[in-house]
């Protein structure tokens, strides 16, 4: 049987595959799953959003469900909605991905993304095509439409010290991908009393200004303004809200895994003993500070989902990721690129110094990452290979891929992907010709297979 899901949700190409009668049937699936209840449904701003979005609704009133209406919102700002009303939640976004791509993530009661063994069974009511349809007197009349927005925003504000990010006045630059978060983060950031320059804010699902995915390739804009501007900030959304990338006021791209690292540094200050989350593919500085704070480091599987579950059943203080990603978890149980903004500025104004150099007061490493593509049919062979090589490292992790640990820190990950012909590698150590180094290494070895 085909699989549905992918690492978070399902997503295929809008109206080829993923046709409005696809979302209605996922809908009817999930509908079925929940046994009616209350589902938040939200959607990002691509240009077929809206089509899937009826098709989903449609679907969940079909099989009885009632439906809280939130439109054009970011995929953190329906997570928190479901936390707040106990709704279970369907969020149609295909996040960073091309244009043509859409998807639907559904969400727990908890706003927590839907477990895999639950979304195993609306997987099996999908295919099986057994849905709890309802008698024409059990269909709910209407949805409930509500606008979210500012009562996210206010939650954030609630969260973070805003009388000293409102004396900081900060001048930033905001880009909002031409997606939903555009209509939020220039809000709240104003709200913090911020001077807001924003870019790409207008949702457009062609998105005209840039790529959706924040890569520095795709955020030279960004980093051009900021370079000839004077601000203290510059910040980078995907499609629906949940990633943040960085930018210096001297126009550099700061690495996730740096980013990450100075929120769980100031979280790790905080009485609350739980660990730090994160996946084997991020940053060691996350050991070094937690070991500074007398906390500890749960190691996951890479996947925002894996690293809000284990923050969940470990009672973590903070989830995150090398790609920049931030859960907080007394927030909401998923990445959110809203929250980890205002908290990025509660941090400049606690410090009161620019972000370059509050970054340097961190137990800095450098990372390196590349990725090869391989031939599929020598992809097991390859790896049966780095299997073999890597267990005689004396510290060696298989919690996905091969992550081997050397005596001073440094690290290198090798790890396959799940579904295109390529390998990934990672590494990292306190200098950067290090880490270059044990990835050319790894990529030697591969390419000698
Ligand atoms: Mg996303």
């Amino acid at each position: 049987m085909e699989k549905l899901f992918g690492t978070f949700g399902i997503r295929r190409v809008a109206n080829d595959v993923l046709t409005p009668e696809m979302a209605t049937e996922l809908a009817l699936s999930f509908g079925t799953f929940t046994q009616g209840g209350m589902i938040a449904v939200g959607r990002d701003a691509r240009k077929h959003s809206e089509m899937l979005y009826h098709a989903v609704v449609a679907g969940l009133l079909s099989v009885g469900c009632r439906v809280m209406e939130l439109g054009v919102t970011a995929t953190p700002a329906l997570q928190w909605a479901c936390r707040q009303w106990n709704a279970w939640g369907a969020m149609v976004t295909a996040s960073h991905n091309p244009p043509q791509w859409n998807g639907i993530k559904f969400m727990e009661q908890s706003g927590k993304g839907l477990d895999r063994d639950k979304e195993k069974e609306v997987e099996d009511l999908y295919f099986k095509k057994s849905f709890c349809r309802v008698s024409w007197e059990n269909i709910p009349q209407e949805t409930e439409k509500r606008d979210i927005r500012f009562d996210y925003i206010r939650a954030i504000m609630e969260r973070v010290d805003g009388r000293a990010i409102r004396e900081g006045r900060f001048r930033v630059v905001l880009d909002c991908a031409n997606g939903a978060p555009a209509l939020i983060t220039p809000y709240l950031l104003s709200e913090l009393g911020c001077r807001v320059v924003s870019l790409n804010a207008h949702p457009d699902g062609r998105f005209p200004g840039r790529n959706p995915e924040p890569t520095p390739e795709n955020l030279v804009d960004l980093t051009t303004l900021i370079r000839h501007g004077d601000f203290a900030l510059g910040l980078a959304q995907d499609g629906d809200g949940d990633r943040l990338i960085v930018i210096t006021e001297k126009g550099e791209f700061v690495p996730g895994d740096w980013s990450v690292s100075l929120v769980a540094r100031e979280l790790s200050m905080k009485p609350h003993p739980g660990p730090i989350v994160t996946t084997v593919a991020t940053t060691h500085m996350l050991q070094d500070i937690a070991e500074q704070h007398g906390r500890t480091v749960v190691i996951t599987a890479v996947g925002d989902l894996v690293v809000a579950k284990a923050l969940m059943e470990k009672g973590g203080i903070f989830g995150c990721e090398e790609n920049g990603g931030m859960i907080f978890p007394d927030f909401v149980w998923g990445r959110d690129g809203a929250m980890a903004a205002a908290y990025l500025l509660h941090v400049m104004a606690k410090y009161e110094k620019p972000l370059s150099e509050i970054l340097q007061s961190l137990p800095l490493r450098y990372q390196v990452k590349t990725k090869i593509t391989v031939d599929p049919e020598k992809k097991d062979k390859i790896l049966a290979h780095i299997e073999r090589i890597t267990a005689q490292e004396k510290n060696r992790l298989t919690i996905d891929g091969y992550k081997v640990i050397l005596d001073d820190g440094s690290w290198v990950l090798v790890r396959p992907s799940g579904t295109e012909p390529l390998v990934r590698l990672f590494a990292e150590a306190r200098e950067k010709e290090k880490a270059t180094h044990l990835v050319q290494k790894y990529l030697e070895i591969i390419q000698s297979v």
